[in-house]
């Protein structure tokens, strides 16, 4: 058990209530916020404390963590007046594990600085799956001495645990993630689209395919779900719409023209404009008339 043991947690979603739950499992006092009460009554009945804002969850605190859903709710729990950074006693770790911007990320380091807090951006890679079994992988912008401070409670939410760099650098190989996973994700369902247009049996291909050069997680994870016929939401597709859209601004800040994470965040977007972005990325292989 770390010497950290108050933590304030804003954002019970699908990974949120997975990495609260961990955090009581493993002794931590946990209080919650979450936008909609409801998604966080089952920590709450399980001994999470409940607060009435972000602001409030983070009064005490050692550790202040969140997952919340867009750069825009990062920047609102954090910086908003009342919000985290105002709240949080000095010397507080402020974590955010949303996949986010790393310009907001930045923002936010600097504003817990001048307040003598610390803030890492330490976003996930694993999936609803991940957050589930603690096998998350961590990818840490900041400061190393905070790094250190922080890494038992990551452990007890994850396996894979970097520290990438300066404030921001989490974020950046969370977008590099997400760069890849694009092109993994759209080859696995267009794979699939090829040999259903094409007369062949979806089963027999994904058998002699997918543990060969094509096979990926998107592949036997994602893709398989959807076979599987299991749509119920891992990653949402408005979420790796907004990952994508990050990755594209940035990359076009960097000067780096990437033409297919373009290509794939035009599509996703379409899917999003359909009504579809609830949906979790599995609903690819719909959209590419896989599955009915
Ligand atoms: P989610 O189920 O939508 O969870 C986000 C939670 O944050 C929601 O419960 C939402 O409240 C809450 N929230 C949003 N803005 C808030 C605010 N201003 N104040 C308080 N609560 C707020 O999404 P998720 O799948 O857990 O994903 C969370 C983040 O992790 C996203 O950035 C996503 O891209 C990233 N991520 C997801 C996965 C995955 O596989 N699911 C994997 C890696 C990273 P409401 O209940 O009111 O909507």
């Amino acid at each position: 058990m770390s010497e950290l043991k108050k933590i304030g947690f804003v954002g019970t979603g699908i990974m949120g209530s997975a990495m609260v739950g961990h955090l009581l499992d493993a002794g931590f006092e946990v209080s919650v916020y979450n936008r909609t009460k409801s998604k966080a009554q089952p920590l709450i009945e399980r001994g999470a404390r409940w607060c009435e804002s972000a602001g409030d969850c983070a009064k005490g605190q050692d550790v202040v963590i969140t997952i919340v859903g867009y750069p825009k709710d990062v920047e609102q729990v954090y910086l908003a007046e009342g919000g985290i950074v105002d709240s949080a006693q000095s010397g507080a770790y402020l974590v955010d594990m949303t996949t986010s911007s790393p310009v907001v990320a930045e923002k936010i380091y600097a504003a817990a600085k001048a307040k003598n807090l610390h803030a890492v951006d330490a976003p996930v890679t694993g999936g609803d799956t991940g957050a589930k079994n603690a096998t998350l992988t961590i990818l840490v912008g900041g400061d190393e001495a905070d790094f250190n401070a922080l890494k038992p409670v990551f452990e007890v939410l994850g396996k894979n645990i970097v520290h990438e760099g300066g404030a921001g650098a989490g974020q950046k190989t969370k977008a590099c993630n997400q760069i890849a996973i694009a092109g993994a994700l759209a080859g696995a369902c267009e794979a699939f689209a090829y040999a259903k247009a094409s007369g062949l049996d979806i089963e027999k291909v994904y058998a002699a395919i997918s543990t060969g050069a094509a096979g990926s997680v998107q592949m036997t994870g994602v893709a398989r779900r959807g076979l599987d016929g299991d749509f119920k939401p891992g990653f949402m597709l408005k979420h790796l719409g907004k990952d994508l859209a990050i990755g594209n601004e940035t990359a076009t800040a960097y000067g780096q023209a990437l033409p297919v994470l373009a290509l794939v965040l035009h599509e996703i977007r379409k899917m999003e404009n359909a009504g579809l972005g609830s949906e979790g990325t599995q609903a690819l292989l719909k959209y590419y008339g896989v599955i009915d």
